[in-house]
């Protein structure tokens, strides 16, 4: 399906096709809280990123965050998570590691998503005391990253569109 997002400002719209837009990967992690996550979590969705159209370029600003890995080493990620940089709204995640792929911010699509039956809670590891994660009998919960992409889970439940 095409999903079209858009920034709070309407300053940056883009347009992307889609095979996985069920909104069901919650990350709980603190760059994702931090960043986009005024609930305790983002969601991202899948998308081709030779598809990608985008107007309002000149708006668009990126973010690699830093990380401290277990030895204490500064790392900074790989994936981009771009921004407006009028105001302030996530957009979407690029990563060069899967440079096919897209990941757009649930929060900036404007077409309407398809309803996920159940949801996957990742990086619970990291959330924040306040967010009681709402984890239903269907759901499955990881303190870390699960295995399943979210294109496997699309193929799992036979999603894909
Ligand atoms: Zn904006
Ligand atoms: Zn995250």
């Amino acid at each position: 399906m095409i999903l079209e997002g858009s920034c709070h400002c309407q300053k940056v719209k883009f347009r992307l096709e889609s095979s996985h837009p069920y909104p069901f990967n919650l990350c709980y992690c603190e760059v994702c809280r931090k960043t986009a996550g005024g609930g305790g979590y983002v969601i991202n969705l899948g998308g081709h990123a030779d598809s990608m159209t985008c107007d309002g370029r000149a708006y668009v600003n990126t973010y690699r965050a830093e990380l401290i890995d277990k030895t204490g080493n500064m790392k900074k990620s790989t994936a981009e998570r771009n921004f407006c940089k009028n105001c302030g709204s996530a957009l979407w995640l690029w990563d060069p590691t899967w440079p096919e792929l897209i990941h757009p911010f649930a929060s900036a699509i404007d077409t309407e998503l398809p309803n996920a039956p159940e949801k996957t809670h990742l990086m619970v590891a990291f959330k924040a005391s306040w967010v009681q994660c709402v984890v239903r009998q269907e759901d499955k919960s990881y303190e870390y990253y699960p295995e399943e992409s979210i294109e496997d889970w699309h193929k799992r439940l036979k999603l894909e569109c």
